[in-house]
């Protein structure tokens, strides 16, 4: 069994089409995995709603609603299934066609895959995205995790300890392809500030921060929550910000890699945080609240600066220190910890584990 060539079905997030930006971090995890995965000479199918894209990868498209996604839900909610599911309507698909593969990965951060794990006959590899949020769905997740000991993935500690379950959970980090994130070891006076526009991600105090130093804030990533993004705009009217729009990876590190800093200013217990290495990678210091991923990722005072959460006084000094910090380090950090190959490691190493305790 061990180092053979894998089949893998690969089950995408259920709540936007790939390459949409709904699906956040999860979409650049997922197309690295693949790019990783199939560059080692396993076989890859992905399942994804329908529009999505995968550079040249072909998609098994699926119609379907989307989920709501579990970030705008309360601790208490009960699981909430829209018509014409098209997290069901996947699932049936991995039902019907499990057989062709060694092994299900599922990155759906829902509850029915974790329902039904014990009801397929090929073993699933789940990489749970983000911290706890429902309590029905971390109930589930707990159950699986139980029943089928290595086969939940997660990206930190930060992340894992947020769940009942966290003995259970396999740190796997996060990777990126370095060639595609150009080093620059200068910057204009201008800030960063990447990812999807929603209350847990804090926007807000990097507004503020702007509006203390005077220094352009360029925001990128997709509006996902209109209505607060709408509110901040009148919140601050007067603050130098820029919104650039959701960008490609390429046109993204284009504008960051000129800025001086990133800012990443979580609400909520950042599971990761690609954008951070995205930011080093370009030889970018990350300023983030200390909390979550963020705070196991950026070494304070040597690749950025880590602030008290919810600080806006303590970004502002972050900010006026980014001098401090040693763009080369940055990069060097990309370097020695976050290469998709590290990375494709482990997760190769966690597919053949779960397979091998299966014989
Ligand atoms: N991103 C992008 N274009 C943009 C802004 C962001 O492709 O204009 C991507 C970025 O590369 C990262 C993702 O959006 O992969 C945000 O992921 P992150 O892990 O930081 O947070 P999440 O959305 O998963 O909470």
């Amino acid at each position: 069994m061990l180092n053979k060539s894998l089949k893998l079905l690969i089950l995408s997030t259920p709540v936007g089409a790939l390459g949409s930006g709904l699906g956040g971090g999860v979409e650049l995890t997922l197309y690295n995995l693949v790019q990783e995965m199939q560059q080692r000479g396993h076989k890859l199918t992905v399942v994804a709603p329908e529009g999505s894209k995968l550079d040249n990868n072909p998609v098994v498209e699926i119609l379907g609603n989307y989920q709501i996604t579990a970030q705008t839900q309360s601790l208490d909610n009960p699981i909430i299934m829209p018509m014409n599911s098209v997290l069901g309507n996947m699932w049936e698909y991995a039902r019907q066609n499990q057989h062709e593969y060694d092994l299900i990965f599922n990155i759906a951060y829902d509850w029915l895959p974790f329902y039904l794990t014990p009801f397929f006959e090929k073993a699933i590899a789940h990489f749970i995205s983000m911290g706890s949020l429902m309590a029905a769905t971390d109930e589930m997740m707990g159950k699986i995790a139980a029943k089928y000991p290595g086969t939940i993935g997660v990206y930190t500690q930060s992340q894992a300890d947020t769940f009942p379950f966290a003995q259970y959970c396999h740190c796997l980090g996060s990777g990126i392809d370095l060639s595609l994130y150009e080093f620059s070891a200068t910057a204009d006076t201008a800030l960063a500030w990447l990812g999807r526009i929603a209350p847990e991600k804090g926007l807000e105090d990097a507004v503020a921060a702007v509006e203390k130093t005077g220094i352009k804030l360029k925001i990128m990533g997709k509006v996902q929550d209109e209505a607060y993004w709408q509110q901040i705009q009148a919140n601050y009217p007067n603050a130098p910000i820029e919104y650039l729009g959701f960008l490609s990876t390429s046109e993204m590190q284009k504008q960051v890699r000129n800025c001086q800093a990133l800012i990443m200013t979580p609400r909520w217990i950042e599971a990761f945080g690609n954008v951070a290495i995205e930011a080093l990678a370009c030889g970018v210091p990350v300023i983030s609240y200390h909390r979550g991923g963020p705070a196991e990722i950026v070494q304070d005072g040597k690749t950025g600066y880590l602030v008290t959460p919810d600080s806006v006084e303590g970004l502002v000094a972050a900010i006026e220190s980014i001098d401090e910090i040693d763009r080369y380090a940055c990069r060097q950090q990309a370097e020695s910890e976050y290469s998709l190959t590290a990375w494709g490691d482990r997760m190769e190493q966690w597919f053949y584990r779960i397979l091998a305790n299966l014989d």
